[in-house]
């Protein structure tokens, strides 16, 4: 399975060039973004602080906005019957 994008980066390589930075999900968990050249890992410590540097993230999960609360709902409360109700209801048939 492919791992997710966290974010952004822009490719060194050519002008414009935006890679999809990723982090393996097993072992090393280094960095690595995919673009048009391919895949690029640095696989050293300077290269990989150099992508946690430059890259934007853009997982949601990281910016610490709090969701919106769902409404609890309510519950309705059950209608006591007046005795009135009852004697109507209880008329038929
Ligand atoms: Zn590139």
């Amino acid at each position: 399975m492919a791992n997710p994008d966290i974010g952004t980066i822009a490719c060194p390589i050519e002008k414009g060039c935006v890679g999809k930075v990723r982090q393996y999900s097993k072992g090393s968990r280094k960095y690595y973004y995919a673009c048009k050249h391919g895949m690029i890992t640095p696989n050293l410590e300077a290269g990989q602080a150099w992508v946690a540097a430059n890259m934007k993230p853009l997982d949601p999960e990281e910016q610490p906005k709090p969701e919106a609360k769902p409404e609890p709902e309510k519950t309705p409360k059950p209608k006591a019957k007046n005795w009135l109700s009852s004697l109507l209801e209880d008329d038929d048939e």
